[in-house]
């Protein structure tokens, strides 16, 4: 366990919905859902969730902490707003699915091989370098990043939407070589630096 999940479980020890309202985005409407189902019914992958979203609630209410944040089902959410326009108790649902997943990843409790957190994660380790994208590596290192032989595949399947960005001006083979960066990309960098302060400490603060 680290030292934030075992400090925050020592803390909010039989209450997780106030650890949730504590540190989740938008967590504090959790406690709105009157479990009228209405968001599980109209998630279009909620079948296929381990949880959806309506049992993650419930799920949050009686403190079920490890099965929730073990979970493999907040990952699943694609931000396509259904439930969130559909909720008659305003419950912030996409933020609170995203803000779990956030939450998963910083306590080191997300599933192992967990593909979405993969692909965020090298989405994210791919705009840092330069603060935007490099469509190329960001796409070569998905490809990859089960392996050399999955990777030929990969690129093979999907060959011909790679050969029409390029036509598209959306990808050059030259990226691959340099990769141009932003403007002020050492302002960028100093931007999410100080935003991760602030988001350390509030994590820090939370768990004291
Ligand atoms: S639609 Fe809203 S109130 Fe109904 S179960 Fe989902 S979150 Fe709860
Ligand atoms: S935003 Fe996420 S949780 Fe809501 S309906 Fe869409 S996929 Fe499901």
């Amino acid at each position: 366990m680290s030292d934030l999940n075992t400090a925050m479980a020592a803390k909010y020890r039989a209450n997780f919905l106030k650890e949730v309202e504590a540190v989740v985005e938008e967590g504090e409407t959790v406690k709105m859902c009157m479990q009228c189902g209405v968001c599980a019914g109209s998630c279009p992958l909620g079948k296929h969730w381990a949880h959806p979203p309506q049992e993650i609630f419930m799920m949050i209410r009686a403190g079920k902490r490890d099965e929730v944040l073990k979970s493999d089902s907040m990952w699943m959410c694609t931000s396509c707003y259904n439930c969130i326009v559909r909720c008659p108790r305003g419950v912030q649902i996409t933020h609170v699915m995203h803000g779990l997943a956030y939450y998963a990843k910083r306590l080191g409790v997300v599933p192992e091989g967990q593909p979405t957190q993969q692909v965020s994660q090298l989405f994210w380790d791919n705009l840092m370098k330069g603060g935007r994208v490099n469509e190329l590596k960001l796409g070569l290192s998905i490809y990859f990043k089960d392996g050399f032989g999955d990777g030929i595949k990969n690129a093979m399947a999907n060959q011909k939407l790679g050969m029409n960005m390029m036509k598209a001006g959306r990808m050059s083979p030259m990226e691959f070589l340099s990769g141009h960066t932003i403007k002020d990309n050492a302002g960028f960098q100093k931007i999410i630096k100080k935003a991760q302060e602030i988001e350390d400490a509030k994590f820090d603060g939370a768990a004291k």
